[in-house]
């Protein structure tokens, strides 16, 4: 199956001539779960492992459900659940004097509890996790990463599990010349006990789509940039963040559809990082599937009224009709509250937000996993970021 990206609504670059020069191209993926083979290019699909190299497994300080079981492990286990239960009370009680030192009891506690863990559970699985496959790219479908010297195949795994600081899954990238790999190796099976489900890709073919994109709102140059953007947008149909200058979903190089603010990392050798990959839990939003949800999805999918609107009280509500319903303000309460009619506003969106047959991760709250690499330095090295909103 292919998949074709709408063309933009609004040419950006004759729009505003000074965008022209800050076109980039991405290569939308547009996953879809499917059998893939070892010799294919996939998004969590299976990797040609050489079967003399051992499959790798991370060995970070991984969360750990299993309880301790020494008197002593188990004490700071049932004083950190106190803790934890008084945190919560105290939650909403902002500046309350006793939150400071709680929180400071917390961090401690975590800490004296994983130095234990490590005793007693020194030849622990949650040691050394098994890494999963999250991504394969052969040099002959994309041509503009930037391979080593000999090498045409690009393999990312990622250990399935939280890893600080983003508590997301954890990624390490490999290059290699796949003429070289003569015999290949089984995969271990992931850890399902001790893997996040939520970090377990399913196998997914995919179907590249090169797209041009402008940048990202936050990375345009310069603020006068923005308010001309802003200053456009003014009336218009279209939103330059949603709908018109960087592609949601998982894809290769171009700009960032950054969730949060913009992060560009360099090297340790001072080098700027370029985009890699995005491993994205979503492949467009309940605004911007109407420039960027491809034809062939498009037709295949059923669509809905969201009907945005304000109570009398002031709360903000919303709910969902048929496409053909007709929503009446007059006549529509919440538990007995009207609704203030001048405050209704409808959209239409998909019936179905969540991505079934795709690549089936949760990447924080319906987040994103942005990777990048040196292209200058030999080794490659890379960088992560994980936002979510
Ligand atoms: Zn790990
Ligand atoms: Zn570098």
């Amino acid at each position: 199956m292919g998949f074709t990206t709408p063309g933009r609504p609004v040419d950006l670059g004759a729009l505003f001539p000074e965008l022209a020069g800050l076109a980039r191209t991405t290569v939308r993926l547009h996953p879809w779960q499917s059998a893939v083979t070892v010799r294919e290019s996939s998004l969590g699909g299976p990797v040609l492992w050489p079967a003399e190299e051992a499959w790798p497994v991370c060995s970070a300080d991984h969360p750990d459900p299993r309880p301790l079981t020494s008197t002593r492990g188990r004490e700071l286990q049932r004083r950190l659940k106190e803790v934890r239960a008084r945190m919560y009370e105290l939650s909403g009680a902002i500046g309350h004097p006793e939150s400071s030192s709680l929180s400071r009891e917390f961090t401690r506690l975590e800490t004296d509890i994983r130095v234990l863990r490590r005793t007693e559970f020194a030849d622990g699985p949650a040691m050394s996790l098994p890494m999963v496959p999250i991504a394969q790219f052969y040099a002959r479908d994309f041509p503009e990463l930037p391979f080593p010297e000999a090498a045409d195949v690009c393999q990312i795994l990622w250990c399935p599990t939280e890893h600080e600081p983003y508590y997301s899954p954890r990624p390490v990238v490999w290059w290699r010349d796949s003429a070289s790999v003569t015999a290949v190796g089984a995969a271990t099976e992931p850890d399902r006990a001790l893997s996040d489900e939520d970090s377990l890709p399913a196998a997914c073919r995919i179907s590249p789509e090169r797209v041009v994109e402008f940048p990202h709102w936050l990375d345009l140059p310069s603020d006068q940039m923005r308010e001309r953007v802003a200053e456009w947008e003014e009336g218009q149909d279209w939103s330059y963040g949603e709908h018109l200058s960087t592609a949601p979903g998982s894809k290769i190089g171009g700009w960032i559809n950054w969730v949060q603010d913009p992060r560009w990392p360099e090297c340790d050798r001072g080098h700027r990082m370029d985009h890699l990959l995005t491993v994205a839990t979503a492949e467009w939003g309940n605004t911007s599937w109407r420039t960027w949800m491809p034809l062939e999805e498009r037709a295949r999918t059923d669509f809905v009224k969201q009907v945005r609107f304000e109570l009398a009280d002031g709360c903000t509500t919303s709910t969902t009709i048929g496409l053909g319903e007709h929503f009446d303000a007059a006549i529509h309460t919440i538990q007995g509250r009207a609704v203030v009619s001048e405050s209704v506003q409808e959209s239409v969106i998909p019936a179905d937000s969540a991505h079934p047959d795709r690549l089936d991760l949760m990447i924080g709250d319906v987040g994103d996993l942005y990777l990048f690499v040196c292209p200058t330095c030999p080794d490659r090295p890379i960088s992560v970021e994980s936002q979510c909103s």
